[in-house]
């Protein structure tokens, strides 16, 4: 069985890095697919060649002479192209798009060619095919992948190849225009392409070993996690752990293929396995309770108290009516006997506050009302917190002897994850609390 290799920006931001992308693929037979990235930063003030095409379009879009900062992006990639002493040239392509700028393409076509470019150059660095993302990758009419469509016209099409190269971050739409995910989309390509190639294996190469059990700018030199599952990652990354697009975890996880998230400058390092489930048997870390920590801030809590609202038929269902015509989505509902509360994000209710009020009023007319912002959110993760007694405990210990007042608490009904509600100002306190608790 074949693997799905992905290469984030950093691993092919220059020809030293193409060398050790092309050495780690070449190291194993089975690495038959390789989704890219376009040439991201080479040293901390780089820019990224998304980000150089996003503002090379808008000049264009404007009208405004875009061709210095088109030739800067020519020159990254000859740049690559004659260090590796290849014969590919690009100046047709190069061509095609300045044009492809001055006809207002779109914005999405013009950050595309940044993989697009890439992968024709790692395809004929390493020998391998070239499939282009927009002859296989397809977005429905309201922008959202087409992944039946997909997974159909590009499984056949890798039944083709015994070895390839795919730009991440594009498809196309139904009227042939191109279309991108959201920023750092080539991890979900990654994973739609290994979906297509029943891949063993999603092997994710980036510039960190994998996931961290906590946020390094928070708590010092956190412990690498081995193992998560699936449902944890999502837990954690929705709180903030970014490593991996949140995304990208559907494709494979219909397949149940795993993902690898892997450091190319360490290629020895065996990073972080995403996985469905771990069989509690072998999983000898059974003392790790907690898997990680993450947590975000800017959230706000709407209370609202009403003397027998417990028997009010409808309360909940009319209050969150007026956030859902508000367009608002909200975070947690903690409620009590006659009181509920709302947390949300703040930004999303900023400038807001009175109008929303009033609205709520009406609908629900409850004895009191009150909005609060500044709060953090900290999410405890953890599979092995469903047969760990005592671990709310030890997280409301480990917090409150640190002086920090917990203003909410929500276990998921899953009971892989226990979210706490402090203030802002207590944000880093608590977590390194937590931290200590569990890990060290
Ligand atoms: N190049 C795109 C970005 O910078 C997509 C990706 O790298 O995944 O967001």
């Amino acid at each position: 069985m074949s693997k799905v290799v992905k290469f984030g920006g950093s691993s092919l931001a220059d020809a030293k890095q193409f060398e050790k992308v092309a050495n780690i693929i070449r190291s194993d037979k089975d690495r038959a697919f390789v989704v890219v990235s376009a040439p991201g930063k080479r040293f901390k003030e780089d820019t990224k060649v998304t980000d150089m095409l996003y503002g090379c379009y808008e000049s264009a879009a404007k009208g405004e002479d875009f061709s210095k900062v088109f030739e800067k992006i020519e020159e990254r990639y000859r740049d690559i192209i004659s260090a590796l002493g290849l014969g590919v040239s690009l100046e047709k392509e190069f061509e095609r798009i300045r044009q492809a700028f001055i006809g207002r393409a779109g914005r999405d076509y013009a950050a595309s060619r940044g993989e697009y470019l890439n992968a024709i150059i790692f395809a004929d660095y390493i020998g391998y095919d070239f499939i282009d993302a927009s002859d296989v990758i397809f977005f429905r009419e309201d922008g959202v992948l087409d992944s039946e469509k997909t997974q159909e016209v590009l499984s056949k099409e890798l039944k083709k190849h015994k070895n390839a190269v795919i730009p991440g971050f594009y498809g196309s739409m139904p009227n042939d225009t191109v279309r991108t995910f959201s920023r750092g989309g080539s991890d979900i390509t990654g994973s739609i392409v290994a979906r297509a190639a029943n891949a063993e294996i999603y092997e994710n190469w980036t510039d960190v070993s994998g996931f961290l059990m906590a946020d390094p700018r928070v708590v010092e030199s956190p412990r690498p996690i081995e193992v998560i599952t699936y449902h944890e990652l999502r837990e954690l990354s929705y709180m903030g752990a970014t490593v991996l697009h949140e995304d990208a975890i559907f494709p494979v996880r219909l397949a149940g293929i795993p993902i690898n998230i892997r450091n190319t400058n360490r290629p020895e390092d065996c990073g972080t396995m995403i996985v469905a489930s771990v069989d509690p048997n072998k999983d000898n870390a059974l003392d790790a309770v907690i898997t990680g920590i993450a947590g975000k801030k800017g959230f706000s809590v709407i209370t609202l108290e009403k003397d027998m609202m417990n028997q009010e038929l409808g309360f909940g269902r009319r209050l969150l009516e007026v956030l859902e015509k508000n367009n608002i989505s909200f975070e947690h509902l903690p409620s009590g006997i006659d009181t509920m509360s709302v947390v949300l994000n703040t930004s999303d209710i900023a400038g807001n506050e009175k109008h929303l009020q009033d609205q709520i009023c009406r609908a629900v007319d409850p004895d009191s009302i009150s909005f609060e912002d500044g709060l953090a959110l900290i999410a405890v993760v953890g599979r092995n917190m469903r047969r760990a007694k005592g671990t709310a405990a030890r997280v409301f210990d480990a917090v409150s002897n640190a002086g920090v007042n917990i203003r909410m608490i929500d276990q998921g009904s899953s009971e892989i994850n226990i979210i706490i509600g402090v203030s802002e100002h207590d944000f880093e306190t608590a977590m390194r609390a937590i931290y200590k608790e569990f890990i060290s």
